[in-house]
């Protein structure tokens, strides 16, 4: 018996470090400013994780559907010709197959540019995940190629709470978690009204309200500034419309059924 005992305590005590190696890491930083109008630093390491909330089966649709006959199609899953490389502008370097774009050599925008709009996107993260815990199915949808809506593999949770999917990064967290499983198809339907500047000032700034697979998860948040990292968002004056932008950070992200209704006579514009 006492044998068995010690034994049991000796594997204890030699089990006790392995636990705590596997315990989740937190991520996350604090030594970053706090973000203004907040209580919480930019990517605070312990600012809450939004709670977890089963989407339903709703949205999207497990084959896209068509968009309203306002709408201007961005990708209707056959070519990206919408599409500009963001970096020089030549051809979209990402690939086109099966219905969808996957997200390689670089950010893409659009040819054209939108001021406030309505947004439709369908999207994808690697299965099995690719990236390491900070960059885990990392891309993003940024209005004016500086607002971004943060793509990211992010089911249950993760990565700091304003850089998991459906993130304003580094400002708000999605009011919840309405993550899929990677590889499983999520939408995001948002409303994003430009910023507005008079006499090279911020007039009022940029909103977005954002539904992730059918979920409320901003409610017209008012932004900060353009999208910074490990640092606080700053506005400077820019032109009334702007490109949208997807993200190519290194994880082949694919997208599908893009488009955009443009909002118009919101105020006089
Ligand atoms: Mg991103």
């Amino acid at each position: 018996m006492r044998r068995t005992a010690l034994s049991g305590l000796l594997l204890l005590t030699l089990a006790a470090p392995a636990l705590a190696a596997d315990a989740p890491k937190k991520l996350g930083y604090t030594d970053t400013p706090v973000i203004p109008g907040q209580k919480w630093r930019v990517h605070d390491i312990d600012r809450p994780q939004p709670p977890d909330v089963d989407p339903g089966t709703g949205s999207p649709p497990a084959e896209p559907g068509t968009p309203p006959s306002d709408a201007v199609v961005l990708f209707d899953g056959k070519d990206l010709s919408k599409w500009v490389s963001a970096k020089g502008g030549g051809a979209a370097p990402w690939k086109v197959e099966n219905g969808y774009a996957e997200s390689a050599g670089g950010d893409i925008r659009t040819k054209d540019a939108f001021g406030d709009v309505q947004l439709h996107i369908e999207w994808a993260t690697p299965d099995p995940p690719r990236g390491d815990a900070y960059n885990r199915g990392n891309s993003g949808i940024y209005f004016f190629g500086l607002y971004e809506l943060q793509v990211f593999e992010s089911y249950k949770g993760g990565i700091y709470a304003d850089g998991q999917a459906g993130a304003i990064y580094g400002q708000y967290p999605a009011l919840v978690n309405a993550c899929r499983k990677p590889g499983a198809w999520q939408a995001f339907d948002a409303v994003f009204t430009a910023p507005r500047f008079k006499d090279g000032a911020l007039a009022s700034p940029a909103f977005m309200t954002v539904l992730h697979n059918g979920v409320l998860v901003h409610n017209h948040a008012a932004l900060s500034g353009p999208t910074a990292h490990r640092a606080v968002a700053k506005y400077a004056p820019h032109e009334p419309k702007g490109p949208i932008t997807l993200q190519d950070h290194g994880n082949p992200v694919r997208y599908r059924n893009i488009w955009v209704r443009e909002i118009k006579g919101y105020d006089g514009q």
